[in-house]
């Protein structure tokens, strides 16, 4: 990447140690991706999860929701609770908690991490800010029921290294603050204009699809205020929490460039990610396992690298005009530019996204497209 993440603190590339492949004994490794939906997340996820040492589960803080209970699909295919890797792994929280159910978490998950886009988090990150500094037996009850899920996890699918894509900075504070937890932390961007015309697709509920709700297109505004917090609260977890190694990782790089994207990560999270990253340029798909919940790419069977600059043909020039006019300072700090020169090699109808393969493959997913009012 064309890094000018050492200029800024908030862009700081904080190095991990070398590579430590994981023993019996190493304390579990949590990968966390985090940042805005629609930046490519879920393919990232699967080529970090395809490492022989690595399991990756997708947006794990799904699992506390009665919905996941109930019509979530894993990527296996399976509803979760009958594919037999999550009814083990809940099975198995349930014998370190006491608790009947990942449900039963839900109250405590939702005071401390519910993220609601109109406050901003504020009360999650406030609240998380008195339990840093006051703890007590509740605050102790819950570290340990977050640290459990990862035990769980990993004690079903004997790896100690999980990437968990919930993408959340809200989460990715619980994180480096559960004692126990080895955390690393990938902060995702995409350009907003990227992000705002993913956004702008109206897709129907169909949870076999991994479409677990009607997606109606998101006005423009909504989607650039998103990306604001989302991506500001992320890069505050990442100055909060020196400690966890962390990354800051732009989508145009990791899907144009994979060989020095995935030398950067690699060196963050102490895993040698050189194989997939050739194996990527090569044209080869990653293939997800048990991913529980996430974007419904996950449920394609295989991903393979293909950058979606799709926003560069279709976004109509008034709504580019509107992301860079509310956006633009922060898209400059993160080394974004106005008028992105982009080889044509990744334009055009030969290259498909992620999005495409779905609309392939599965061409019912796709109910309409078309913008926003
Ligand atoms: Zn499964």
């Amino acid at each position: 990447m064309t890094d000018t993440a050492n200029t800024s603190p908030q862009l700081r590339v904080v190095s991990g140690n070398s590579f430590q492949k994981p023993t019996a004994d190493s304390p579990i490794r949590v990968i966390y991706v985090m940042g805005a939906g629609r930046s490519g997340s879920t393919a990232l996820e699967a080529m970090l999860g395809d490492h022989e040492d690595v399991v990756a589960v997708g947006e794990l803080n799904n699992v506390f929701s009665k919905r996941w209970q109930e019509d979530v699909h894993c990527s296996c295919g399976a509803l979760t609770l009958q594919c037999s890797v999550w009814r083990d792994v809940q099975q198995r929280f349930c014998e370190i908690t006491g608790l009947k159910s990942f449900h039963d978490h839900w109250e405590a998950h939702t005071k401390y991490e519910e993220f609601k886009p109109r406050s901003l988090g504020i009360p999650q990150w406030m609240r998380l800010t008195y339990a840093e500094k006051i703890g007590g037996p509740d605050v102790r009850e819950w570290q340990a029921r977050n640290y459990a899920v990862y035990q769980a996890v990993a004690d079903v699918t004997g790896k100690r290294v999980i990437v968990d894509s919930t993408k959340t900075p809200i989460r990715g504070r619980v994180l480096c603050m559960t004692p126990g937890l080895d955390v690393r932390l990938v902060h995702l961007i995409r350009d907003v204009r990227g992000v705002a015309w993913s956004r702008q697709k109206a897709y129907r509920k169909n949870p076999a699809l991994g479409l677990n709700k009607d997606n109606e297109p998101v006005p423009i505004w909504r989607s650039v205020a998103y990306w604001t917090v989302m991506n500001t609260l992320s890069s505050m977890v990442r100055t909060r929490y020196e400690d966890c190694p962390s990354l800051l990782v732009r989508y145009e790089d990791y899907t144009r460039q994979p060989l020095a994207e995935f030398a950067r990560i690699s060196e963050v999270v102490g895993l040698d990610y050189g194989p997939i990253a050739e194996r990527l340029v090569a044209g080869q798909p990653v293939r997800p396992q048990h991913t529980s919940a996430g974007n419904p790419v996950r449920m394609l069977g295989a991903i393979k690298l293909s950058p979606d600059f799709e926003w560069m043909q279709k976004l109509p020039e008034a709504d580019r005009n509107a992301c860079w006019r509310l956006a633009g300072l922060m898209m400059r700090a993160y080394g974004y530019e106005k008028h992105p020169q982009v080889d044509q090699s990744v334009l055009g109808p030969r290259v498909q996204s992620v999005w495409d393969q779905i609309r392939a493959e599965q061409p019912s997913a796709l109910i309409e497209e078309r913008k926003a009012a």
